[in-house]
């Protein structure tokens, strides 16, 4: 069984993935930034059903904070061998003409250098190249990084080609030290980061635009990472699942 960091998971999709991993017998810790009692539910819930995990704050834009998260997650758990790079962020809808440097700049480094960040502490731990055993990396991309969400958050839909880009070019660096780096673009989601977009029944305005016509569940994109995670995913590397209805 391995060891995963699984970022943001307090609540949203890296909840459904902190606690899917944790059904599977991985040993999961849920980091958070800010909301303490959810993730600490979380984890009291997977300990009730049997399994393994800790809450670690770190906000993954800060680098003391992540190397700190993966010297306790070393400590308290063993060594990584699966990250999920799932915190993100979105501000309030605006169009680009009228977002601060601030803003753009508060997304990339959440986003963009938080993926990186934890990206690099994990490669130190799981290269074979530095006595680690290899592993597996999933970024929580967005179909927001194909199709530039226009009036809403472009600034969002740029950090995620950032992290594409990210993917490709470090799956191929990394590919002889044991460690597959993956993504997967959700599309329109339940969570709560509609509500931080200042709209949060915006499902209900835009899934008619989504061929299957609905929204999707946390849990659907969860599978896909998990998936990518596993041996079963063994011959995948810099490859990108769409969890989005066909949108
Ligand atoms: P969410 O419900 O808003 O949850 C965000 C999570 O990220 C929370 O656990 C939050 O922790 C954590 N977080 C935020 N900033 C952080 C930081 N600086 N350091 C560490 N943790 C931080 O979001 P979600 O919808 O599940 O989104 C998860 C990922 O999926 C994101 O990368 C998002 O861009 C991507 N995505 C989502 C959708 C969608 O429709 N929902 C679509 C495409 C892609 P606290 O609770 O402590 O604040």
């Amino acid at each position: 069984m391995g060891i995963a960091i699984v970022t943001g998971a307090s609540r949203g999709i890296g909840a459904s993935v902190a606690s899917r991993l944790a059904a599977l017998g991985h040993s999961v810790c849920v980091n958070y930034r800010q909301q303490a009692d959810p993730a600490n539910r979380l984890v009291e819930s997977i300990v009730n059903h049997g399994g393994q995990a800790i809450a670690v704050q770190a906000d993954v834009a800060d680098e003391q904070q992540v190397v700190q998260l993966f010297e306790t997650v070393n400590q308290q758990l063993g060594r990584v061998d699966m990250l999920v790079n799932n915190a993100g962020i979105i501000e309030l809808q605006s169009r680009l003409q009228d977002m601060t440097l601030q803003r753009f700049q508060h997304v990339m480094n959440v986003n963009v250098s938080g993926t990186f960040l934890c990206a690099r502490e994990a490669i130190k731990w799981m290269s074979t190249a530095n006595g680690g055993a290899g592993g597996a990396i999933v970024n929580v991309s967005s179909m927001a990084a194909k199709l530039g969400a226009p009036n809403e958050y472009v600034d969002y839909a740029a950090s995620k080609g950032a992290v594409d880009t990210m993917t490709v070019g470090l799956a191929s660096e990394v590919a002889d030290q044991g460690i597959r780096v993956n993504a997967v673009r959700p599309g329109i989601i339940y969570t709560d980061i509609h509500a931080s977009g200042g709209e949060p029944d915006r499902i209900e305005r835009v899934k008619h635009a989504v061929p299957m016509k609905r929204g999707g569940q946390p849990e659907e994109v969860a599978e896909a990472i998990v998936w990518l995670l596993s041996d079963s995913a063994s011959y995948c590397t810099g490859s990108f699942v769409h969890v989005s209805g066909g949108r």
